[in-house]
């Protein structure tokens, strides 16, 4: 008999993959109301939304958050386009999509950029990086992806920042999936600008970008931008004027993001946050081994973020009946899109409990029992 289908709190499939997320119910219901754009209710939760970012980034007093309309990628681009000047150049660390993503973010921009690219499965080289800064004075910016979510590697984000300003030259960080949940402090990590989203480690619903931008870099900043929307400093100068959005604010998902915030800081921030993800992770890894998967990555690179497995080459193994199977049962997995191994992905983030990770497994067992899969030699 087929387990219980698992539930959210609203009864909805578990969402097992790198965002949007399952959300709390509490999330959810932030939205049910209405506020003016423009109105002093809406701009306190707003302005409170930014400082307590700030807070999380830990950059009190010498940062600001300036937030984008969008998905990550509108927050990504902004990053990009304003705090490299036409002049600039950057030099972008790339083991996945998003470091491809934001290499195509410039050359569409027209922002010189070149390329140290890794297979999917390894760090950035930190000695490639020192070399390469010091061949090159030309190169004004560094871009990392924290936790490339394509794999779910953990890039060595402070060893970086550590070669970067040692060179003088400026930090530009991708932490979409990891801030709130893995440790980027903005003093311990000096960064000008760090992108993420309200819809992954802070379980947010998605709609909203934001960048945690060093004040000196962002007053630098000026001019800088090739497009209007996507311009940060004017973004920033709107808020620092008026405390107003130049444009529609995404309003239902700010107001649910500050209540998303209120959740992380009870469970006890980053730490706390960090813990329940590794709690995750450290469930489904154990679970699937003794299923017979194998992750794409040694535990020593691997982010509790979202777990890559190399695809069953069992003769009855299908990815979509796997894929289905689990849906049936309420969880939602996702698939892999890596060059270096035919994979799939499971999300250890968002409102997900080690023990409804404990349930997915028991999915995850009877679904191969209905496919008369077997992957664990006997022993
Ligand atoms: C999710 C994510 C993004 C942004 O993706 P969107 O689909 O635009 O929200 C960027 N970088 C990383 C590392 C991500 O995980």
């Amino acid at each position: 008999m087929p387990t219980k289908p698992a539930a959210s709190e609203t009864g909805d499939p578990l969402l097992l993959t790198p965002g949007p997320l399952t959300t709390s119910r509490t999330v959810k219901q932030a939205m049910v109301h209405d506020w003016g754009s423009r109105d002093a209710t809406f701009l306190e939760i707003n302005r409170a939304v930014l400082d307590r970012i700030v807070e999380i980034a830990g950059g009190v007093g010498t940062h600001v958050t300036v937030p984008m309309q969008g998905s990550g990628t509108f927050a990504v681009e902004a990053m990009l386009t304003s705090f490299v000047p036409r002049g600039g150049k950057v030099l972008l660390l790339a083991n996945g999509a998003y470091g491809q993503r934001a290499m195509k973010i410039c050359a569409i921009a027209g922002r010189a950029h070149q390329i140290l690219e890794t297979p999917e499965d390894t760090p950035p080289s930190l000695s490639k990086l020192d070399e390469t800064l010091a061949a090159d004075p030309s190169i004004t910016h560094v871009f990392a992806v924290h936790c490339e979510t394509t794999s779910g590697i953990l890039n060595p984000i402070r060893q970086i920042a550590g070669v970067v300003a040692a060179h003088g030259r400026r930090l530009l960080v991708d932490s979409m999936s990891a801030f709130g949940a893995l440790d980027i402090d903005a003093v311990a990590v000096p960064y000008d600008a760090l992108a993420a989203s309200s819809n992954k480690c802070l379980e947010g619903v998605p709609g909203v970008g934001f960048v945690v931008c060093r004040l000196d870099a962002l007053k630098a900043a000026k001019g800088n931008a090739t497009t209007l929307v996507l311009d940060l400093h004017d973004q920033w100068q709107a808020f620092e004027r008026t405390g107003q959005w130049r444009f529609t604010p995404p309003i239902h998902v700010i107001v649910s993001l500050h209540q998303a915030i209120e959740e992380h800081r009870a469970e006890g921030g980053v730490k706390g946050r960090g813990a329940r993800y590794a709690a995750n992770c450290k469930v489904l890894i154990d679970g699937m081994a003794q299923l017979g998967f194998k992750p794409l990555l040694p535990p020593e690179l691997q982010a509790p973020i979202i777990v890559t497995f190399h695809m069953p080459t069992h003769p009855a193994f299908g990815f979509q009946a796997f894929y289905d199977g689990l849906k049936d049962r309420g969880y939602v997995i996702y698939p892999g899109k890596l060059t270096v191994a035919d994979s799939f992905r499971i999300g250890c983030i968002g409102r997900i409990s080690p023990e409804q990770m404990k349930g997915a497994l028991a999915a995850v067992t009877e679904v191969l029992a209905e496919m008369g899969v077997t992957l664990k030699e006997a022993a």
